[in-house]
């Protein structure tokens, strides 16, 4: 999509809604908004899902769900139910197959195993004991991953098809206001009216108000990329280690991650922390040994103070709202937080 004049912003009817930041919430909360009658733009700094919703692994669940807040797991669990219905929308609307994939986790961080099977008991999920190279583990059957960069270009593919006015390459500089209304957006080619406006500015959404400024903070997540030998491979799956993680997706395509870094908005990649993973993850997975490393990158994760996300109206202004803050699991919270935002802005529209 290419970007837009400053005389496309001036031609563009007011909205119901517009929307700063095209990242995976931005854009799951436009279909939400679509589907209620609502009419949306959505405005994005530079390239729709290319920030944090593109460099993150796609498991739709918390690492630990049992160290989470309980709003997040219930957000997660709400989200798990909405996947489904998701992926068929987006493929009718996009042509687009997410990649959807119920292939379950293996748990070998043994420190973990306790407080794993209680909160799987207490939680009515299934867990089981198992071997996994020889080492103790815990399979979690219902954990399930989407690709996300295929994701991505679905909501954006469901967008276009929506009817939504997406401009990219155009950046919020600030949000205008009407005493205690906010009434819409300045952008660095013009002003922007509409009746509601939604922060889903990921890591970036700090600037934008009082309501998450401190609480909304970039984490910088590196990630790899692995060629694994065909003859090594294991099925699409992940497995949970300590302090990293491994996915496996359908054709095979090989992810190591993360790390958890507190660096600003520095988006650097670092050799101790390639050679970090790459130690963790041969010390429990030993096909994981003779991989080369084909791609290493990083994202800046909006983290939150609390681990909790900011959904719902601005506690001052009216016509603001939140989107953000979701931090390690916005993927797997991100239809849930999406209808939630969107019923309440439908709610008092
Ligand atoms: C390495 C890594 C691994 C991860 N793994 C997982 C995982 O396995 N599962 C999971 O659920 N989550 C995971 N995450 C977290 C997940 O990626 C994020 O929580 C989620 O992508 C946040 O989505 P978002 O739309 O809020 O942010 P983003 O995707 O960052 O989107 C925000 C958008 O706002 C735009 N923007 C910012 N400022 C402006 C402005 N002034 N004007 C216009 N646009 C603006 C940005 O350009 C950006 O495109 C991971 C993240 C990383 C980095």
């Amino acid at each position: 999509m290419p970007s837009r004049s400053a005389s496309a912003i001036r031609s563009t009817a007011v909205p119901d809604v517009l929307i700063v930041g095209g990242g995976a919430i931005g854009m799951t909360t436009a279909l939400a908004l679509r589907a209620r009658g609502l009419r949306c733009t959505m405005v994005e700094r530079g390239t729709l899902g290319a920030e944090s919703s593109w460099a993150g692994g796609g498991i739709l669940a918390p690492l630990r769900p049992w160290s989470y807040p309980t709003r997040v797991w219930d957000l997660v669990q709400r989200s798990r139910a909405l996947y489904g219905a998701l992926q068929q929308r987006l493929q009718a609307l996009s042509g687009v197959d997410i990649e959807l994939l119920h292939c379950g986790a293996w748990l070998l961080d043994r420190a973990d195993f306790g407080a794993a099977r209680d909160w799987h008991a207490q939680q009515q999920l299934p867990c089981a004991d198992a071997d996994c190279e020889g080492a103790p583990a815990l399979v979690m059957p219902w954990v399930q991953q989407v690709r996300n960069p295929r994701l991505i270009r679905a909501l954006r593919g469901a967008l276009a098809a929506e009817g939504i006015s997406l401009f990219e390459q155009l950046s919020v500089t600030a949000l205008r206001r009407d005493g205690g209304r906010v009434t819409g957006v300045s952008t660095d080619q013009g002003d922007m009216q509409a009746r509601h406006t939604v922060v889903a500015a990921g890591a970036w959404s700090s600037q934008f108000g009082e309501a998450v400024s401190g609480r909304v903070q970039p984490m910088r997540g590196q990630m790899l990329r692995l060629e694994i030998a065909p003859r090594q491979r294991p099925e699409a799956g992940i497995w949970l280690l300590p302090e990293a993680y491994v996915i496996v997706r359908d054709d095979g395509t090989t992810l190591l991650g993360s790390t958890v870094e507190d660096v600003g908005y520095d988006k650097s990649v670092t050799l101790e922390a390639r050679e970090r993973l790459l130690r963790i993850a041969g010390g429990y997975l030993p096909w994981t040994r003779e991989a080369r490393v084909l791609d290493h990158w990083s994202g800046l994760r909006p983290g939150s103070a609390d681990g909790e996300p900011i959904i719902g109206a601005d506690p001052s202004l009216r016509g603001l709202w939140w989107n953000t803050g979701h931090f390690r699991t916005g993927l797997a919270m991100a239809p849930a937080s999406a209808e939630e935002l969107a019923e309440a802005i439908a709610a008092a529209d």
